[in-house]
């Protein structure tokens, strides 16, 4: 049994005065907690500030929204791993389907992503979803299937088992909907089958988060629903006292 884990994706909003502003109203209101973990991906530019002030929290830990496959060198305007890692981050986000939907990021590259961030000493969490179209179609699971084995391709059986996956269906992302417990679910348990094909019994402890509009309102039941081990929260999670009653679901 894992710790619900509670990831807050604050996409681009919240640079370094924000962020800490945020986290000053969080943290006098969100004691230490043992039995959850609470993660923050700022943008790059708020990952310091954020990691700085979460330091004294073992039950609270920052990751990166993205990182570039390579460790350095010219590539104008990115954020590698390393720098991350030396940032403050311990997560890594890879594979968000913005990264894919709006910035074009492939299956290829999704999985040098997840290469980079183990180089670097951060975990990886893989996003997978599907499009609406995907889903009318009746692929959600052959999108979801293909998605999370390209990214997983040729890593370490024992890394796989330390990463985080989060399944976010992309019509449920920033949209008001969500995907029903039960659907998400059965989605899990086709992410939790293959991997267990691929690695085995570990594959049984690894977290799968839910995501795309995630609120206040229905947290506590989509993490009741089987195989839901967290979620991933975007716009619910810009406001410090909205986070504040999410992560106490
Ligand atoms: C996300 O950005 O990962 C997300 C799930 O966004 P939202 O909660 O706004 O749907």
């Amino acid at each position: 049994m894992t710790l619900p884990i509670f990831a807050a994706n604050w996409k681009m909003h919240h640079g370094p005065s924000d962020a800490r502003a945020f986290m000053k109203s969080f943290l006098a209101h969100y004691p230490r907690q043992q039995d959850r973990k609470v993660l923050f991906f700022p943008n790059a530019l708020s990952v310091t500030t954020v990691s700085e002030l979460v330091r004294d929290r073992p039950d609270l830990e920052t990751g990166i929204q993205n990182i570039h496959w390579e460790d350095k060198g010219a590539f104008t305007g990115e954020n590698s791993a390393p720098m991350a890692r030396d940032s403050g981050a311990s997560y890594a986000l890879v594979g968000h389907s913005e990264r894919r939907h709006v910035f074009g990021e492939t299956d290829a590259q999704t999985n040098l992503k997840v290469k980079a961030a183990f180089r670097a000493g951060l975990t990886p969490v893989l996003c997978v979803g599907e499009l609406l179209d995907e889903r009318d179609a009746g692929n959600t699971e052959a999108t979801v299937l293909r998605q999370l084995l390209a990214g997983i391709d040729g890593v370490e059986e024992a890394q796989v088992a330390s990463m985080l996956f989060a399944y976010e269906p992309v019509w449920a992302i920033g949209t008001g909907r969500t995907a029903t417990p039960d659907d998400a679910s059965q989605v899990h348990g086709a992410i939790i089958a293959a991997l267990k094909t691929a690695i085995g019994e570990r594959a049984l402890g690894i977290p799968i988060l839910y995501g795309g509009s995630v609120n206040r309102g229905n947290a506590t039941t989509l993490l009741a629903a089987p195989d839901v081990d967290g979620v991933l929260v975007g716009g619910a999670s810009l406001d410090a006292d909205g986070w504040n009653a999410i992560v106490r679901a």
